[in-house]
């Protein structure tokens, strides 16, 4: 099977070559045991996940990221790397083939510009022609030539992507105004930043996510770009995406859908690289918990909060 006909048979469907001198290389270490950088090319990789319309709709008083509604792509990323390394191996046995996302060697976002798979709004996020801005991004690093990718049927995109139309919407509907006039995004105050932080949260922290309606993340400036329109194309994502959806339609369903959760299931969900302290925390700013059955949810994952903070870029 093509790389082309595996990656589509995994609902990956917007992906395109480049050569890695052309990505800005930030974590060179996580390359270990590669051959040097200009003997690697890079297939940038575009993969669809579910909008919150597509998930039913949201709440207002304390909802969760369309992102971590769905199980990890991670675990999903990780899986696809097995699957794309065993078919390889088989065929061009010898050869460097790695799948990386988020904890990246290269700037993601970057390199899928460059990649022309879309382009970078003013609200910061990647917004891709297939999938707009619910998109995650990934990439397979590996020694394949140019030729050999193109016999693959990996496509290197020419054509320059539509863009952000510089509208104002997302900077106008920002509830932590982070967006400037000049498109600059200010990550510090964002809320999905914060809802992400541990320990106490000042007043004014507090108040900030009250004020956008997310315990968990923020979508916000995603749901108001146009770029997300009902115009766009049928997005088609993973079924890995489709098992496992968290469907609460208030703070209370939600929180509790997750304090029902056993240690191995939380640690399936993209949130689950912080304690159950860190969400629970923020879901008592929009709600009487007593509602909420959180009794003996004391969490195992202690290490997962040591993860690199800028290794969890999304939300
Ligand atoms: S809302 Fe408008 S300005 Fe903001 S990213 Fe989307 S198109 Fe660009
Ligand atoms: S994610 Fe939310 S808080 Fe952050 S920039 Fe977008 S709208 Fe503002």
């Amino acid at each position: 099977m093509k790389l082309c006909e595996l990656l589509e048979n995994e609902g990956v469907f917007s992906f395109s070559r480049i050569p890695m001198s052309k990505c800005r290389v930030t974590k060179e270490r996580l390359l270990g045991g590669a051959p040097s950088i200009s003997m690697l090319n890079a297939v940038i990789l575009c993969v669809i996940y579910p909008t919150p319309r597509e998930l039913g709709g949201r709440t207002h008083d304390g909802d969760i990221a369309a992102f971590s509604k769905i199980r990890d792509y991670h675990a999903y990323f990780a899986s696809l790397e097995k699957k794309i390394k065993r078919e390889l191996e088989a065929r061009r046995p010898g050869r460097y083939v790695r799948v990386f996302s988020d904890h990246s060697p290269i700037d993601e976002r970057r390199a899928a510009v460059e990649a022309g798979l879309g382009v970078i709004g003013e609200n910061g996020l990647f917004i891709s022609e297939s999938g707009g801005s619910y998109v995650f991004l990934g990439e397979i690093v590996t020694s394949l030539s140019d030729s050999e990718l193109s016999d693959e049927g990996i496509p290197r995109l020419e054509k320059k992507p539509r863009g952000c139309v510089k509208c104002g919407r997302c900077r106008a509907a920002c509830p932590a105004g982070c967006i400037g006039e000049d498109g600059e995004s200010k990550k510090t105050t964002c809320v999905s930043a914060l809802t992400q932080k541990k320990g106490e949260l000042s007043k004014e922290e507090r108040e900030r996510i009250i004020k956008s309606g997310f315990a968990w993340g923020c979508d916000i400036c995603a749901e108001v770009c146009p770029m997300n329109g009902a115009g766009q194309k049928k997005r088609v994502y993973p079924a890995y995406f489709d098992k496992g959806r968290i469907l609460g339609r208030s703070a209370a369903e939600i929180m509790s859908e997750i304090s029902k959760m056993d240690e191995s299931t939380y640690a399936t969900y993209p949130f689950s690289w912080r304690k159950r302290e860190v969400l629970e925390r923020n879901f008592m700013l929009f709600a009487d918990l007593a509602v909420y059955d959180i009794q003996g949810s004391e969490t195992k994952n202690d290490d997962k909060d040591d993860k690199d903070d800028e290794d969890n870029k999304n939300g």
